[in-house]
């Protein structure tokens, strides 16, 4: 049995959830379709740290902020890898998604704005704001909206059904409706005037991760649902992904096991603005790869997507393990201690050729890196390191490792300015639009990672599809 509605939206997540708000006020009959239990997606879980240029609550607290400034200081951060038009697009109506947050109850963390939290580039102007239960503050505000749509009757919301493909006119080109498959096993087909794909990221799929950036998925920082199947049924009707040379990563995450995905126990502190290194960091073979005090996140983390494997060690001895302050984040001495030689990302030796033994480096490598930074202890570092407050002296000797985690996925899905997917002759295919992580990172961020450019554009483009991206036969006949 077919049926047929003026917008179909695959996702209840961020995007989806606000584009079905919208899109019903304009008086839609929407259908939204969500493989999980639950509506949300990733706002259960999301730092919802939010960006936004000209908010009142900036204008509340004297900040003086433009649109420009926002969108130069992101391609700055970005080092111009973005879309440009779709990161204009997403900072033009960034503060009125922000508002209509605040206006419509979602609080806020005191502190805000910011320039940054630390976790990326700060941004010159303080912009930078979240609620005080991150991404639930936005969800909890979004809620009462959407339930509000749902009761109305302009929102139909059908849980526990995946959509499993899209339906195309192979004549037009068009994708007319999706294919559906509910929990308990009913197929069912469902035919739209717009199709919109917020199926989120593929952080959460070894196999995509695999296929898209060729390394493993190291740990799931994600939701279970965040598989990229709304990037592979897109491809299937002429979509196509971008953004897969880059491969955006946390740095300094520790690992429970090398059963990957392995779940994360920790970080090492490697913000020199939190706890100055004492330690070098070494790849797999026992080479250092970077200034240890590097200030800036991002070349970090690029200096570790640069290493072939994306992992490295911090290695360190006695010495520095008694008169340093403890080296993972929210972990005492006496908890590390008790790790190393007892785990397998931390371990003890007695010499440096048995540490790399134990790590698979290769032993002379990783003495020639310790004695070389010894060595130039007095002089200047190689790397240009400034702070080395002592050698890596005698043993025991010890090395943490560290893999190049994600939480969201970097390529996605290619669209034009008004967020239809493009094909690769950049010719729209019909009805069929895009937006949230499913158009990855690279189309807000490019390469890096610039402060709240994901979840705002999710809200953002959800609210914009809905408002007016859209078109229905109802609304066309109406304006006639
Ligand atoms: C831990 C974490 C912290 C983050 N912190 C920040 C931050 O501070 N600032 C920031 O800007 N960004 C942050 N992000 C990223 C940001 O939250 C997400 O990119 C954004 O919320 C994604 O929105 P979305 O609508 O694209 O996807 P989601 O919110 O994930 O929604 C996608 C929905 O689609 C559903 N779905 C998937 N496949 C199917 C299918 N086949 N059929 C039907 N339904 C399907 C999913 O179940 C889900 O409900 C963070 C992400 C994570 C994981």
């Amino acid at each position: 049995m077919a049926q047929q509605w003026d917008v179909v939206i695959v996702g209840a997540g961020t995007t989806g959830m606000v584009a079905a708000i919208f899109a019903s006020r304009r008086g839609a009959r929407v259908l939204l379709l969500e493989s999980a239990a639950d509506i949300g997606g990733t706002l259960h879980i999301s730092g919802g740290n939010m960006s936004a240029a000209g908010t009142k609550l900036q204008k509340g607290k004297n900040i003086a902020d433009s649109v420009q400034e926002h969108y130069d200081d992101v391609m700055r951060i970005c080092h111009n890898t973005a879309d440009p038009k779709i990161v204009r697009l997403a900072v033009e109506h960034a503060a009125d998604t922000f508002d209509w947050l605040t206006d419509s109850g979602m609080p806020l963390d005191p502190v805000c704005p910011q320039y940054n939290n630390g976790a990326h580039e700060p941004y010159l102007i303080k912009r930078y704001a979240w609620g005080p239960e991150y991404g639930k503050s936005i969800y909890k505000a979004l809620v009462p909206m959407f339930f509000a749509e749902v009761t109305s009757g302009g929102v139909t919301l059908k849980l526990s059904t995946r959509v499993t493909g899209l339906i195309q006119d192979p004549r037009t080109r068009a994708v007319t409706g999706v294919r559906t498959k509910s929990a308990d096993g009913v197929a069912l087909d469902y035919h739209g005037q717009n199709i919109l794909v917020a199926t989120g990221g593929y952080a959460a799929s070894p196999q995509m991760v695999a296929r898209i950036h060729g390394t493993p998925l190291y740990s799931n920082g994600s939701m279970p649902e965040a598989r990229g199947e709304g990037i592979e049924m897109i491809e299937s009707v002429g979509g196509y992904l971008r953004g897969g040379d880059y491969f955006h990563c946390n740095f300094g995450v520790v690992l429970n096991d090398y059963d990957y995905p392995s779940k994360t126990i920790g970080r090492v502190v490697t913000m020199p603005e939190v706890r100055q290194p004492w330690e070098i960091y070494v790849d797999s073979r026992g080479n250092r790869f970077l200034p240890e005090d590097e200030p800036s996140v991002d070349k970090r983390e690029r200096a570790l997507v640069a290493l072939p494997d994306k992992r490295y060690w911090v290695v360190f001895d006695g010495a520095i393990l008694k008169e340093a302050p403890p080296v993972m984040e929210r972990w005492s001495r006496e908890q590390v201690t008790a790790a190393l030689g007892n785990h397998p990302m931390f371990l003890k030796a007695n010499s440096l050729a048995e540490l790399a033994a134990q790590a698979g480096m290769d032993a002379p490598t990783l003495e020639a890196s310790v004695k070389a930074y010894n060595d130039n202890l007095k002089g200047t570092d190689p790397l240009g390191r400034k702070h080395r407050p002592r050698p890596i002296g005698s043993g025991p000797f010890y090395a943490i490792r560290q893999h190049a985690t994600i939480i969201v996925s970097t390529a996605g899905i290619t669209v034009d300015g008004d967020l239809r997917v493009v094909d690769r002759q950049g010719r729209p295919i019909p009805n069929l639009y895009a937006a949230g992580e499913v158009i990855g990172s690279v189309a807000t961020m490019g390469d890096a990672a610039a402060n709240g450019m994901l979840v705002t554009p999710a809200l953002t483009f959800g609210r914009l599809l809905g408002d007016r991206m859209l078109k229905w036969e109802k609304q066309r006949a109406a304006a006639e």
